[in-house]
């Protein structure tokens, strides 16, 4: 999506310059497990709201060699349309939120525009007849999932959005989702306008740097294959000469790095 920079940061931007919006998911697999984090959104929604919509995200799951119709466990950071626009297609999955995030969704935050923007009425709704078939798992505050896998509630951006921290080869990583949109908004302490409590959301630039680093993401990592260029990349591994991406190591990114940002409403 194409955006000026002055919409990205909170007070505005004295460049006019572009700077466009990617929308991503997140898979993470293990020899026995695989989860999804987020499930993006859809032809109709990108139509909607003027995205250009290039593929589903399932279709992407599929190059990756998942299945979504069998995947068993999908953590929503929260409940924005560009997160939760496609849990119909993972018919099997139990979705994990936090208690919050559906309080705020259903609550007297919807009745203002402001909040209740990047929602669509009918995915809340949804997703509460998913609560009363027992297919949401509640969680309040940070929760250990497995020993390689936890989230932890962030909220600002929302008032119940969590973060996914993931065990790597690499060691641990954390899975920012909107709570920095843009590398820029978390490593330039410059807020993303759509937010519902600013020191909250402050707070957790602080809170992801202690439980790991290094939010950029199609501009520091390798994609698996060639085929997959542009439309994946493996978080977990240096290329193929040992070379990691540029700020890996010390877990300092050049702004100029971040133009190319990560997120999403
Ligand atoms: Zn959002």
């Amino acid at each position: 999506m194409d955006r000026k920079i002055s919409e990205n940061f909170l007070g505005g931007d004295p460049h006019e310059a572009g700077m466009p919006m990617d929308y991503f998911i997140w898979l993470a697999k293990s020899d026995s497990k695989i989860r999804v984090t987020d499930t993006d959104f859809n032809q109709q929604a990108a139509d909607k709201r003027e995205r250009e919509f290039l593929r589903c995200p399932t279709e992407g799951l599929k190059l990756l060699g998942v299945d979504a119709t069998t995947v068993e466990d999908v953590i929503i950071t929260h409940l924005h349309y560009d997160h939760v626009g496609n849990f119909d297609l993972f018919p099997q999955a139990q979705f994990y939120l936090q208690d919050s995030e559906m309080a705020y969704a259903t609550g007297r935050h919807m009745t203002n525009p402001f909040f209740a923007h990047a929602f669509e009425e009918d995915e809340v709704v949804a997703m509460v007849r998913n609560v009363y078939k027992g297919r949401v798992s509640f969680y309040d505050g940070d929760e250990q999932l497995a020993d390689n896998i936890s989230v932890h509630h962030v909220g600002g951006h929302t008032k119940g959005l969590q973060v996914v921290r993931v065990w790597t080869q690499k060691g641990w990583m954390v899975l920012a989702s909107d709570a920095s949109h843009y590398a820029a908004n978390m490593n330039e302490g410059r807020p993303f306008p759509i937010v519902v409590d600013v020191s909250q959301m402050i707070d957790g630039w602080d809170k992801m740097k202690r439980l790991a680093d290094d939010p950029a993401v199609m501009s520091l990592f390798q994609a698996p294959s060639p085929e997959l260029e542009g439309i994946a990349v493996r978080l977990d591994v240096c290329d193929a000469e040992g070379v990691c991406p540029p700020g890996w190591k010390n877990n300092i990114v050049d702004p100029q790095d971040n133009l190319q940002g990560n997120q999403s409403d």
